[in-house]
Formats: C-alpha cells, structure tokens, sequence
C-alpha cells in the first residue's frame, strides 16, 4: 500500500488506533480525511499531523447524517465508537447509535463512492467466549440486555449490516475483529487495563487488578494492529479476520509485570469484577495469516516497555493528566 494510494475517510481517526492508522496512511502515500466528533478522541492525537499536506479533519458525528465528502474515496475505515468498557458505559446509547446508524452512514458513503469499506470489529463479538482461542467460525456466547451489550451487540449489528451491504448492495467490504490492543495515546484514564496499571504504577499507586486477576487476555502492540488493517484494507478479504496478538496474560500477571518494569513501589489492590467481563480471550490468527500473511510480530513485553516510556515521557512534561 504506498504511492498514490487515493483517498481514504477515517471514521473516529482522532482515537487511540484511529490517529496511529491517519499517520500510516499518510506515510503510505494516502490522503486521509479523519472524521471525528471527538467523544473519547482528541485533537491532540492529530495535531502533527493538522496542516500536512493531504490530511484533512472534519469534526462530525457520524450517527448523525449522511457524511458528504466530495470528489472520489477508495477506502472507508470505520473505527469510530467508544472501546473501553468504561468509555461505553458511560456513553451506552451513543455506543449503539454509533455501532448502528454510523454505522449505515459510512457504509452508503461506500456505497456511493465504491470504495473499499473496513469495518473495526471486536473480539468482544465472541462475548464471554465458550471456544478457546476464538476461531472466526465462533458465534460467540454474548448476554444481549448485560450492560456490556451496548458494546456487543452494537458490534455485532454492525457486522450484519457490513455483510446485508455487501449482499444486497455489492459493497466491497472486510471486517476485522481486533483483539486488545495497547500503546502509544491510550488515554490515561479510560479505564482500560494497560493504560490504567501504567498509570497506577507511575504514581506510585495500588494497582486495580478486577477479581483475582486470573482472567486473560491477549494484548498486541498498536504497530503491528495497523500493519494488519492496512493489509486488509489493501485486499479483497470479507472476513471476518481476527487481528490479535496470540501471547496470553492473565490480568494479574500483567500489573505484576508493569509493577515490575516500572519499578513502582506500591502494591496491587483487588477491585470488583465488571459484570460479564469475560474470563479468557485469546485469537487464533491462523485466518489472518493465510489471507493477510500478517501475524504479531511485536512481544507484549517489548510494547509494554515502549508504552510506559511514552507515558513517562508525559508524566515528565505534566501532560499526563490532561489524558484524563
Ligand atoms: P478510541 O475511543 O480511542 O477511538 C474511537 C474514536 O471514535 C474516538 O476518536 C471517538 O471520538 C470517535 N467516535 C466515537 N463515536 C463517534 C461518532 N459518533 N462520530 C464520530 N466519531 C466518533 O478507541 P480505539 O481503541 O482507538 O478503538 C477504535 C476502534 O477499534 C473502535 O471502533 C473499537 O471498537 C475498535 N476496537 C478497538 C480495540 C482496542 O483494543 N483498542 C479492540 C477491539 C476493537
Ligand atoms: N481490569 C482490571 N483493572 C482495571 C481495568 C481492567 O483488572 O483497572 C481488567 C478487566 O476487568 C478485564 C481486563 O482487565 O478483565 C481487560 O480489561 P480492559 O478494559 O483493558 O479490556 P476488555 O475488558 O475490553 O478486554
């Protein structure tokens, strides 16, 4: 995917994946026209790249209207809608709005432009998962009126809807179903896992491990997630294709790394376990690799220590807490 690669429209571009993808395309030799209303993003994720040349922004909100972009779009990346479980259940309707009717609104844009639509799936589709690793082939076990199925369900919606335009309307669309992905402009306070440890353990503070900690997940660096949208952005796969790194943590195994790396002197705190938060969670990527030739390259160790050198970096420049 380099040279003149043509237009591409990034739908919640100003997020923690969205802004790392704006930033590759535009490397790629894309224009990239970021839209975001800014809900759980920001402007600063983008402000290098405001003002270079073939970026441009627009500040929307795509549940509300058709989006109107002129001359011709080869690719729609939908990435918009909150993803941390505390992000989207504080925003619960405007998860399902987006997951919904944003949804529908980039895929007439696609439609109307014929481009190439990707739409930014979720593990969370296989729900508290019955079938370990998750294969693309398991239909998930998901508690659809759980606080949680605002975001699963939204996501599931909008993989149907995917499928119903690409069927009825022959609209050239893939889906990737993402898997915890951590690094770089996670904001500090979203309340997910990495980011939420980092930022105990800088401040010297308990980590919050949910439970006893004996829940997994598989965490995978932000470079290697974009790598594989790119490639899946540059093909024809349907999908769905899960996108993930295939090492398994349990949560208390990771705070006790980040204590460990970020030699914090405080301790770990057992907190409550979110309702339905699943138990294990882990891809099999053998899908992605014979359709994308793409697998995680990079340790979650090696990401680890590239994030919270990032957040140092911010702690030491008093920026941390405006990631609130
Ligand atoms: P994020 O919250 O940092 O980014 C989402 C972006 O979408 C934000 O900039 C937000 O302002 C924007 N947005 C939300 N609703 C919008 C609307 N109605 N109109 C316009 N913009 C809107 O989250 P993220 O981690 O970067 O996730 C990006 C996408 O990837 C999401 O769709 C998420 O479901 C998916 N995903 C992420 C992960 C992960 O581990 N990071 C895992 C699975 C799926
Ligand atoms: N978690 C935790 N402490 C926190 C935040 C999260 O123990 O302060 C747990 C959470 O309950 C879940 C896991 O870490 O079991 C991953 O949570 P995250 O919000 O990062 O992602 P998701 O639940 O969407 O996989």
């Amino acid at each position: 995917m380099s040279g003149a690669a043509g237009t591409a429209v990034v739908a919640g571009g100003a997020g923690f994946l969205g802004s790392h993808l704006c930033e590759r395309l535009l490397a790629d030799g894309w224009h990239v026209v970021c839209v975001d209303n800014f809900v759980t993003g920001s402007p600063e994720n983008i402000a290098h790249l405001t003002g270079a040349e073939g970026f441009r922004l627009i500040e929307a909100d795509v549940s509300a209207g058709p989006l109107r972009i002129e001359g011709p779009v080869t690719a729609v990346l939908n990435l918009a809608s909150p993803a941390s479980p505390v992000d989207y259940l504080e925003l619960p309707l405007e998860t399902l709005r987006v997951g919904s009717e944003g949804t529908r609104h980039l895929l007439d844009l696609a439609r109307e432009k014929e481009a190439r639509f990707i739409l930014a799936s979720t593990s969370e589709t296989y729900g508290d998962p019955l079938v370990h690793p998750q294969p693309e082939t398991y239909w998930g076990n998901v508690n659809p009126v759980g606080p949680r199925s605002v975001y699963d369900e939204a996501k599931r919606y909008a993989e149907a809807i995917t499928m119903a335009y690409r069927r009825t309307h022959g609209v050239d669309t893939g889906i990737i179903r993402i898997f915890n992905t951590f690094g770089p402009r996670m904001r500090a306070h979203d309340g997910r896992a990495v980011p939420t440890f980092i930022r105990q353990a800088l401040a010297h503070e308990p980590i919050t491990v949910a439970g006893d900690g004996s829940q997994t997940r598989s965490l995978c660096y932000v470079s290697d997630l974009i790598e594989g949208i790119v490639r899946m952005t540059g093909s024809t796969v349907e999908g769905p294709v899960n996108l993930g790194n295939q090492e398994e943590v349990t949560i208390l195994a990771l705070a006790e790394r980040i204590r460990e790396l970020t030699a914090s002197p405080a301790g770990i705190v057992q907190v409550a376990r979110p309702v339905d938060d699943p138990s294990v969670r882990c891809p099999d990527t053998a899908k992605a690799y014979e359709c994308l030739g793409w697998r995680a390259e990079f340790a979650t160790e090696r990401g680890l220590i590239e994030t919270i050198d990032w957040f140092r970096a911010r702690q030491s420049a008093g920026t941390l807490a405006e990631a609130a």
